[in-house]
């Protein structure tokens, strides 16, 4: 209430000074109808399902087409890096923000509570045009919509923080949408979901302070207004982080303190990410969370087959945001936030905590890890390695990434079971025409070839090129090419069932050590078993499952959208769909173009 608000309302693209928030309405919908409703992310705000199906008005409310009583309605400024470059004013172009809702669900005073004050944020994405669109138009159709709801509440149900969705409402007002970057344009429903997190305040929030970028001359909007900086500090420290807030009186130590506890929260989150294969797509500095939420899901994707080089949004060209990166990219954003913070944080104490990120990350990864593949009594020093080998065996063997965790509980240290679990991965393991596929280079074919060339020419220079982590990761692709050309199908089966074979004997010697620690093995198998089955989902939004649900829905039938949700409310239900599933993964790892 106190942030500075700009009042003017003339909606369009404009630029906006020394003010965070303006005011705007959402623009309503024609015929809104609901497609569907997240039972518990409406229980957030109060709501239950008997409640809002039975309210005449509930369809215009939750879409924006009709003002909740007591709603402000306001579009927030943000800033950001986008693609590694400084992207001036950006902002909820297609967001309008509706007010809180103070219900105490969720509500935790325990340190580092995402919601310590039980108050939610609550959002319409898709409702028209707001000062910040820059010329587009504000809308989001029912294909961006329900990728958005369903992952929201997907992940939510996997554990990981994430900004969550409660309703999603589709209409007969149309917009023009070029679906696949194909030139040929096609006319979508325009559809609105009800968004709600604690804030939705990222580190582009506090970018717009920031002077001009020497790189591309944009400044922030709000650029020198340390005043305003200090508010927004202000507000989200003593709102969302109070225990930091009651632990320092100085207030550089203060935000050292919220700014550690970021960098924690993002390191956690990613963490959380790469243990379940997931992919953000578009990790600019305005699509992360101040609260170490996920936010913003455009071209997200799960991995199927295990690819650390994995790339969800076909417009990275540069595979800026590729499954391997995200840690570095956390990373990178988080110096940003440091920047953007000013003054306001000694850079001594940035350095020191961004130094620290890494093993921060490490570390919480690690212990993720050691849960999935049920290693609970012990902790050793070579499990790091035993993961990685893990990985790369998924990785040359073409391995399903989710299918193989879930498959690994029915390795057991007791019985001498091992080898069949080996079979059941092997058998959805890449074909041999998939893996050709899968291991041509990524790299430009004219840098590749001139390195292929120096292999011939010049071996001094090439022995030093091939050194660098990017051509050595290319060579080795190219190892792996050259080998799968000159063997069958069946020698291939052969050897992924062999690669299996032996990753399974080295964890089995290491789950027996697990077993040595305690005096009942046998229990001590099946606390693992079901560690492993809390740990590792039985199911996760691919996006041919997200693409069913999308393609049922555009034909008028939303019941597709609704089963899909009540499945990935639960994703670890024991052996639920994990058949049906195995056999329909991708043959290739399917990207899908996201224009909102
Ligand atoms: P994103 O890539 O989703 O983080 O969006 C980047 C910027 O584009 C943000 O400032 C958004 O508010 C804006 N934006 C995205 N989609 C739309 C849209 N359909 N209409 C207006 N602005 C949009
Ligand atoms: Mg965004
Ligand atoms: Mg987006």
């Amino acid at each position: 209430k106190a942030l500075p608000v700009d009042s003017s309302l003339e909606p369009g693209s404009r630029i906006v000074e020394a003010a965070c928030f303006s005011r705007v309405h959402p623009q309503p919908l024609l015929n809104p109808s609901i497609v569907a409703l997240s039972e518990q992310a409406l229980g957030l705000l109060g709501l239950n399902l008997d409640g809002v199906l039975k309210d005449p008005h509930a369809v215009e409310y939750l879409s924006g087409s009709r003002c909740i009583p007591g709603s402000e309605p306001a579009a927030h400024c943000y800033s950001g890096h986008q693609f590694g470059q400084f992207g001036g004013q950006l902002g909820d172009g297609a967001v309008c923000y509706l007010g809180e809702v103070e219900t105490g669900h969720g509500k935790a005073s325990v340190p580092g509570s995402m919601n310590p004050c039980g108050r939610w944020e609550i959002q319409v994405k898709g409702a028209g045009p707001t000062p910040y669109s820059r010329g587009s138009d504000g809308r989001k159709v029912l294909r961006s919509s329900i990728r958005e709801f369903l992952c929201s509440e997907a992940m939510f149900a996997l554990g990981i923080p994430t900004t969550r969705a409660g309703s999603l409402v589709t209409s007969d007002l149309f917009v023009q949408r070029d679906e696949f970057n194909s030139g040929n344009l096609k006319s979508e429903r325009c559809s609105v979901v009800l968004r709600i997190a604690p804030t939705f305040i990222r580190f582009g929030s506090f970018e717009i302070f920031l002077p001009v970028d020497d790189l591309t001359g944009r400044q922030g909007p709000s650029a020198g207004r340390t005043d305003i900086r200090a508010q927004l500090l202000d507000y989200v420290i003593e709102t969302f982080f109070p225990d930091v807030q009651g632990r320092h009186s100085e207030r550089h130590e203060r935000n050292a303190a919220f700014f550690r506890e970021v960098a924690v929260r993002t390191a956690k989150l990613c963490a959380q990410w790469q243990s379940v294969g997931f992919c953000h797509g578009v990790l600019n500095t305005d699509n992360m969370s101040i609260l170490g939420l996920t936010i913003d899901y455009g071209p997200f994707g799960f991995m199927d087959r295990f690819d650390p080089e994995f790339v969800c949004n076909v417009s990275d060209k540069r595979r800026r945001y590729s499954y391997e990166a995200q840690p570095y990219v956390c990373r990178w954003n988080l110096v940003r936030l440091a920047e953007a913070l000013g003054s306001e944080i000694k850079p001594a104490s940035a350095g020191a905590i961004l130094d620290e990120f890494t093993s921060i990350y490490e570390d919480f990864y690690l212990s993720i890890m050691r849960r999935k593949l049920g290693l609970l009594r012990k902790q050793e020093a070579e499990d790091e390695a035993l993961v990685a080998d893990l990985l790369k065996t998924m990785h040359i063997t073409g391995a399903d990434f989710t299918n193989t965790f879930r498959l690994l509980s029915g390795v057991s240290s007791t019985t001498g079971e091992g080898d069949s679990v080996a079979e059941l991965i092997r058998d959805q393991c890449a074909s041999l025409e998939e893996l050709k596929m899968a291991n041509h280079p990524t790299m430009e074919p004219g840098e590749l070839e001139s390195i292929l060339f120096m292999a011939e020419t010049n071996p001094g220079m090439f022995s030093f090129v091939a050194n660098k982590p990017e051509v050595a990761k290319q060579l080795e692709k190219i190892g792996r090419l050259r080998e799968l050309l000159t063997i069958s199908e069946e020698e291939l089966k052969t050897k992924q069932r062999e690669h299996w074979e032996s990753w399974i004997k080295q964890y089995r010697k290491r789950l027996a050590r697990e077993c040595d620690v305690t005096a009942d093995p046998d229990a001590a198998d099946q606390e693992r078993v079901q560690c492993m089955n809390s740990t590792n989902p039985a199911v996760v939004l691919r996006n041919y499952i997200a693409q069913n649900a999308i393609e049922a829905a555009e034909r008028g039938d939303f019941s597709e959208v609704q089963r899909v949700l009540k499945i990935l409310e639960s994703p670890y239900s024991f052996g639920m769909d994990l058949e049906r599933h195995s056999g329909r993964i991708n043959p290739k790892q399917e990207v899908m173009e996201n224009t909102d």
